[in-house]
């Protein structure tokens, strides 16, 4: 038997027995058609695995979000609900939710030999589109640290709805178009829900939101707005008195605009010519504190962001070991034919 493994290599690898798989890869070389990868979420730094020859596995939120993002429908794919299970060599694979956006999950690998969990991206408190994440018990925890440092530690979620009405409000008043530049999925969708439930104010979105958007109504996450692409919507952004959410990359921003940012930075960076509240969808610092606690692995794997920092912090204070993820050499073509046969 070969020797166990849990580490990058182009993407989350867990390799132990007549297990082989990959968790959100971010290139297809080592992959064919018989290769498993497991994509957590539709961010695009998530999804690369969609693109690849490989069997993929996501929920059917997560796909649906791609598709709908990069107009390609994916082929060679398996959908699974939250709490579903699929076999992947001999281990069995379980979807749990992560919290950080529609369909977004983490995957527990249950092998003969030790049970892990990669958790993707979380967040670990309920928002108005998302409910916070699973806490399962497992051997290996490999999880992000993005917001890892002791100083991101997010206000209450209801505080920032309140503070960001209230920025909206101003410049309203002011005669501006309050204008948000986000991601696609996840967050523009929350600052859609923001509005719909707590304020009277029409929201119009940007044509690549307002496709995201469609996934969201279809998967029960109701959101009222119009796309800036329709007669409606350019009434809306006209007329004025509306909340504008289009993406980072968007050139048509109203002339009339005061444009903001959501994003958990700005609780420690100011962004130049443009308002900025720490409403993020990652887990803060004590969010994952309190995540491995509750998990209690024999070890943590961390990747992304404070990795050092917040490694040397669960085994200081939790008495859990913990290190970045390590790095393994390239594996081969080879060894993915050698797990599957
Ligand atoms: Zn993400």
């Amino acid at each position: 038997m070969r020797q166990e493994r849990i580490g990058w290599a182009n993407g989350v690898l867990i390799d132990a027995g007549k297990t082989h798989v990959l968790l959100d890869p971010t290139s297809g070389r080592t992959l064919h058609e018989d290769s498993s990868v497991f994509i957590t979420h539709a961010h695009s730094d998530h999804t690369h695995g969609f693109a690849t020859v490989a069997k993929k596995h996501s929920t059917k939120e997560t796909l649906r979000i791609y598709e709908a993002l990069r107009d390609r429908e994916v082929k060679n794919y398996r959908t699974l609900k939250i709490g579903e299970k699929v076999q992947a060599g001999d281990a069995e694979i379980t979807a749990l939710n992560a919290g950080h956006m529609l369909g977004s999950c983490q995957f527990e690998i249950a092998t003969p030999q030790f049970t892990a969990i990669y958790t993707g991206d979380i967040n670990c408190v309920d928002t108005l589109t998302t409910k916070a994440a699973e806490q399962r018990t497992c051997d290996y925890l490999i999880m992000e640290a993005t917001y890892g440092h002791p100083s991101y530690v997010f206000p209450r979620r209801s505080t920032m709805y309140a503070d960001i009405v209230s920025w909206v409000m101003t410049q309203i008043r002011d005669g501006k178009i309050p204008t948000f530049q986000v991601y696609s999925s996840g967050k523009p969708q929350e600052v859609v829900r923001l509005f719909n439930v707590y304020t009277k104010i029409p929201v119009v979105c940007s044509p690549t939101i307002a496709r995201a958007n469609s996934v969201h109504d279809e998967n029960g996450v109701k959101l009222e707005y119009s796309d800036s692409s329709t007669p409606e919507g350019r009434r809306a952004l006209k007329a004025g008195g509306c909340v504008y959410i289009t993406t980072s990359k968007a050139d048509h921003v109203p002339r009339n605009a005061s444009r903001a940012l959501t994003t958990g930075w700005a609780l420690r960076q100011a962004f130049r010519k443009c308002a900025s509240f720490p409403l993020s969808s990652h887990a803060d610092h004590d969010q994952l504190m309190e995540f491995v606690g509750k998990v209690r692995p024999k070890r943590v794997y961390v990747f992304t962001g404070y990795s050092d920092m917040l490694s040397s912090e669960i085994e200081r204070k939790l008495g859990i070991r913990a290190g970045p993820l390590p790095v393994i050499a390239q594996t081969k073509l080879l060894d993915f034919n050698e797990a599957l046969t």
